[in-house]
């Protein structure tokens, strides 16, 4: 049966939505709301191949909302004819603590659960939560459906996820790692199993989703064995502005001799720190990567640095997982950056990647695989389409059969 799916990821100003007719998984329209609650808000959208811009001032996600479902049934823009097509909507939400290991129809103890995991999440959460409550509001009879970007990795050992720090902070806070970006490391997994030929639960990959925020999954048969980043999404790899894994007593250090609050120790970890950090120019890889080919040194170094760690993970999870059968590039940085996986791949012979340096050139956004024909382990450029797969899930949970 088909089923126009409504898919929205709700920041702290903002909406994101795509709208997919499934099972086709025909996109119909995707859309950004920017700047709520500023003075002028902006709503850029796209219902078929037309672009369109409404400049208005939007209080709340509620009236957000409103206008991004106006947009959609707009038939003198080749809309939906009534709100009452929208057959599921499909929410975002970042973090689901232990609670949730898959995808789950909302109800009030679902939506509880959420708010309980405010602290874990305090920047994204809320604004999540207030997605779904507007949403319930305004399609009340239409089934809405959470996907967790901590759920994919719920499968990790506790070797692998719990801290070595004092236990009775796990028993009694559940600091442990979570990691993220769980809605797309499973979706590239399911497209490499498919281009490997391979059933999911047979393969094993590493995944590096390299965006702004960036985190590398270790996965065996399918499932989420490890992950780059932690408790929150500061751990692991560096960042456009997150320093990812340093030593936890610079914490200490700079509270002691710089006499900084907290707070500031945390925005300057998760902000100022990363590429923009190292580099002093931009978060933006272009950027850097421009720079350091002008002869820049820091964004030289900064690239260097990024590199060598995701190389580096690359070899911890070879001998995590044992037995690769690829390695998967991903989000901005991994689907466009031919420097960036040139880098990370160079020298890997010995552990069984060999990139094709030629085919690698230059490729941007589609699916390939840049190993060399004798490379024992795959190296594959996929997409990453998270919209697409939380309207997968979506339509898996609500269509009825
Ligand atoms: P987000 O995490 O915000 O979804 P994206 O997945 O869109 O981020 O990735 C953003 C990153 O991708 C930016 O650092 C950007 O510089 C980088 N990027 C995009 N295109 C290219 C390119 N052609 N070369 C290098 N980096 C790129």
């Amino acid at each position: 049966m088909s089923l126009k799916v409504l898919v929205l990821n709700s920041g702290s100003s903002s909406i994101k939505f795509e709208l997919f007719e499934m099972p086709s998984e025909k996109r119909q329209a995707r859309g950004l709301l920017e700047k709520i609650g500023e003075e002028q808000s902006k709503l850029t959208y796209t219902i078929g191949d037309s672009k369109y811009t409404i400049d208005q001032k939007v209080a709340d996600h509620g009236q957000g909302l409103r206008l991004i479902i106006d947009a959609l049934t707009d038939q003198s823009k080749g809309g939906l004819k009534d709100i009452s097509e929208i057959g599921a909507v499909g929410h975002r939400v970042v973090h689901g603590g232990e609670a949730f290991s898959e995808t789950v129809i909302i109800d009030d103890k679902v939506q509880k659960a959420v708010e309980e995991h405010i602290q874990l999440a305090p920047l994204h959460n809320p604004p999540n939560l207030l997605g779904i409550k507007v949403a319930r509001e305004l399609l009340p009879n239409v089934p809405q459906v959470a996907v967790f970007d901590t759920a994919y990795h719920q499968t990790m050992p506790a070797y692998a996820f719990t801290y070595p720090i004092p236990y009775e902070l796990y028993e009694q806070l559940r600091v442990r790692r979570y990691g993220f970006h769980g809605t797309s490391h499973r979706y590239v997994a399911a497209r490499a199993a498919k281009i490997l030929g391979r059933k999911l639960e047979e393969t094993n990959l590493i995944t590096a989703h390299l965006g702004n925020g960036a985190s590398m999954t270790a996965i065996q048969n399918g499932k989420s064995i490890d992950t780059t980043m932690g408790l929150t999404p500061l751990e692991g790899l560096i960042m456009g502005t997150r320093c990812g894994d340093i030593d936890p007593a610079i914490i200490a250090f700079l509270a002691r001799v710089k006499d900084m609050p907290v707070a500031q120790i945390d925005n300057l970890l998760n902000k100022k720190s990363g590429m923009l950090g190292v580099s002093g120019l931009s978060n933006d890889m272009r950027s850097v990567e421009q720079a350091a080919n002008e002869g820049n040194t820091r964004a030289a170094l900064a690239l260097e640095m990024y590199c060598y760690r995701i190389k580096k993970y690359v070899g911890a999870y070879t001998a995590a997982i044992g037995n690769v059968h690829a390695l998967v590039f991903t989000a901005g940085v991994g689907e466009n950056s031919d420097v960036v996986r040139e880098r990370v791949c160079s020298n890997l012979q010995n552990i069984g990647y060999k990139i094709d340096v030629e085919k690698n050139r230059g490729v941007r956004g589609k699916e390939l695989d840049i190993a060399t024909a004798d490379s024992p382990i795959r190296i594959l450029i996929i997409p990453t389409n998270e919209e697409l797969m939380i309207a997968q899930d979506t339509y898996a949970l609500t269509a009825k059969k």
